[in-house]
């Protein structure tokens, strides 16, 4: 599943390493236009209760389980996993249409997820953030709310085992400092919009007279 011109990302990251708000600020420099391609955040489905503050159709699609395995019995999920006792998948429509209209995709999904894509799709990019430190991530973990130490340190353990997959990954981003990450996350997509390619379709009309005898 590609298209000439827009590409398929794949960003992941364990739980406290700041993947939301580094996807959201590559969204709003896509929005200005400081990106080469439009990008979008592809909406997952999950089974997960809907948290305070979320809404259904913007941050996930969300479904019961029969909905759910009702999808994966239709083939509707480019891929889909079970996550923290929930599931999760992306649906094939969500991601084609956007592709075929040029615009880059972002998946914001487990390692689960990036592996079953990875077999499918090789030319999908895929992206790993990590915490600057085990302190940090900690830190991070503890300042999210008022959880009791024993859902922080499952948290950190689940942390921990999730962030064992990094190296399946193409990139990886260790956000220490906000800005330098997200200067490097921009890097990565820009670079893959500037391949032939993508050059060829983006500026058809100027390579045909450049090279017209
Ligand atoms: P949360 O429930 O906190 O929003 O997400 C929990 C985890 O599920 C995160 O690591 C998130 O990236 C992952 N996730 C969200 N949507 C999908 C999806 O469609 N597929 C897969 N494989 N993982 C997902």
């Amino acid at each position: 599943m590609a298209s000439a011109n827009a590409n398929l990302f794949i960003v992941a990251a364990p739980s406290g390493a700041g993947k939301s708000s580094l996807i959201s600020a590559l969204l709003q420099r896509a929005q200005e236009g400081h990106l080469l391609n439009a990008a979008q955040l592809s909406v997952s489905h999950t089974t997960r209760l809907k948290r305070e503050g979320e809404v259904n159709g913007e941050h996930y699609h969300y479904i019961t389980v029969e909905q759910f395995t009702q999808m994966v019995l239709q083939e509707a999920f480019y891929e889909h996993a079970k996550v923290f006792e929930n599931y999760y998948g992306t649906s094939r429509v969500a991601i084609s249409d956007k592709l075929s209209q040029g615009i880059d995709v972002l998946l914001d999904i487990d390692w689960q997820g990036a592996r079953q894509i990875k077999k499918i799709n090789p030319e999908v990019v895929s992206i790993y953030i990590l915490p600057p430190s085990k302190e940090e991530l900690y830190v991070r973990l503890v300042s999210r709310g008022s959880d009791s130490d024993s859902v922080i340190d499952s948290r950190m353990q689940q942390a921990q085992q999730e962030m064992s997959h990094y190296t399946e990954f193409d990139y990886v981003i260790v956000n220490d400092n906000f800005t330098d990450a997200l200067e490097q996350l921009i890097t990565i997509v820009k670079s893959h919009s500037l391949g032939l390619a993508q050059q060829q379709v983006r500026h058809k009309d100027l390579l045909a007279s450049l090279l017209k005898q």
